[in-house]
């Protein structure tokens, strides 16, 4: 029988209860660490389930400095993740994210671009032209400029996920399938969570690390957090292009991204305002591709007025309808409740400068990472830091 006792409690074993975990007991290995996982097949997390991208370019310093350290772990994360000689490979690919910018876009997007090269990011400010050469598939419509980040690129979410996972489970946190039905307070201080077998985990600290189910497990201890799990589909197609090389992932103006696989293969995804929120759908449908999807993708890419559906897949956002950023840090009104939620679409990439952030929050060490301006305070204080003036996502 696992010790009932934890120094910490992770509702949540996806990217973000793990990494959190791996920073806690890289600082101190004596930590008793509970990781509790109601799904240890992750049919559902969004991790599995996201597109796996990172990239360097936002427009809120944090999120860019954020991007930067989770560049830092990836480069070693091989090394940092090796459990008895085995090396997990995140099979990062770098093949670059262009953004495509439109005359309203523009300003906002070249503020960005200004942002990053201060911080001392490899970012490229493309003119239209050199944006056909980067992308020849592409005919330039509502082409003003663009913006490319070298460095950006995808790998396997799952085999990020797994690397920490093991890792901690390695380093001695005990990773419980159980589903965790009430976060458990006396006098606004935690003291721990109520599983669906009625058994009761004793804890000073529990951080919320349960993705699109986070704010229905936060309302448990009173706390309503305003993040609404919002479907999002993603379809593979088979098309005609054989580009040379592997493409930059292109994004629109209007949010529709493209990322090339390998030879004529390409991933293509995106939100739409009446996308449905709610935890129960999960079901790809092929009619919202050809209907919403594909007519747009052939506006841009006339090449792609034949191709072959070859599947799609649907996984939840979790978007803080505030202002489309994370929420960081332990709730004011409530003692030892820790909050990573409401990454609206960019966590994965997040886990890395996170999870040392939380760990760093709850062992009271100063942060090396200032996150502070993702506060929870500013929810309460309805105070949003809006990455895009245009947008949420
Ligand atoms: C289609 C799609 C594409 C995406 N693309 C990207 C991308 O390219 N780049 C990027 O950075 N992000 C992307 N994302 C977002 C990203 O997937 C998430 O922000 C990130 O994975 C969140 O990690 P998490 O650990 O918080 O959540 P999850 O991975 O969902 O993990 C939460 C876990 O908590 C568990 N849980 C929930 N409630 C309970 C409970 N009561 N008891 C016990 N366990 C519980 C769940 O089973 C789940 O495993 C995408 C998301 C989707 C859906």
């Amino acid at each position: 029988m696992p010790n009932k006792t934890y120094d910490a409690i992770i509702v949540g074993g996806g990217v973000m209860g793990c990494a959190t975990a791996y920073y806690l007991l890289k600082t101190d290995p004596k930590l008793k660490v509970a990781i509790l996982e109601k799904d240890p097949i992750y049919e559902r997390a969004s991790t599995p389930l996201s597109d796996g991208n990172t990239r360097i370019q936002f427009n809120i310093k944090e999120n860019i400095q954020i991007s930067q350290y989770g560049l830092e772990a990836l480069a070693r994360f091989s090394d940092d993740m090796e459990v008895n000689g085995e090396k997990p490979d995140a099979a990062f690919r770098q093949q670059g994210d262009l953004f495509i910018l439109d005359e309203a876009s523009r300003e906002e997007s070249y503020d960005g671009y200004l942002l990053q090269k201060s911080l001392g990011c490899d970012i490229r400010w493309l003119s239209q032209k050199e944006v056909q050469t980067y992308y020849p598939l592409y005919n330039l419509k509502d082409c003003v400029a663009g913006t490319f980040g070298p460095h950006d690129g995808t790998m396997s979410p799952m085999a990020v996920l797994l690397g920490y996972k093991k890792k901690v489970i390695e380093l001695g946190a005990n990773f419980i399938h159980a589903e965790v039905t009430e976060i458990l307070e006396r006098q606004n201080q935690i003291t721990g969570v109520k599983l669906t077998s009625n058994e009761i985990l004793n804890s000073k600290v529990v951080l919320n690390a349960a993705g699109a189910w986070a704010p229905e497990i936060a309302r448990t201890a009173g706390v309503e957090l305003p993040i609404n799990p919002t479907k999002r589909q993603v379809t593979v197609i088979e098309t005609n292009a054989r580009p040379e090389k592997v493409l930059p992932l292109l994004f629109l103006p209007s949010g529709l991204y493209c990322i090339h696989e390998s030879e004529g293969v390409f991933t293509v995804g995106k939100s739409f305002p009446d996308d449905y929120v709610g935890t129960n759908d999960f079901t790809w449908e092929r009619k919202t591709f050809e209907a919403d999807i594909w007519p747009e993708l052939v506006e841009y890419f006339p090449s792609f007025d034949r191709l072959k559906i070859m599947r799609g897949w649907a996984g939840l956002y979790e978007v803080n309808t505030l202002d489309g950023n994370a929420i960081l840090g332990e709730w004011p009104e409530l003692k030892g409740f820790y909050l990573a939620n409401g990454f609206s679409g960019h966590g994965f990439q997040q886990c890395h400068g996170v999870g040392r952030y939380i760990a760093e929050l709850i062992l009271g060490i100063n942060p090396t990472l200032d996150l502070s301006i993702f506060s929870p305070q500013r929810i309460l204080d309805k105070k949003p830091v809006f990455e895009s003036r245009r947008k949420i996502i």
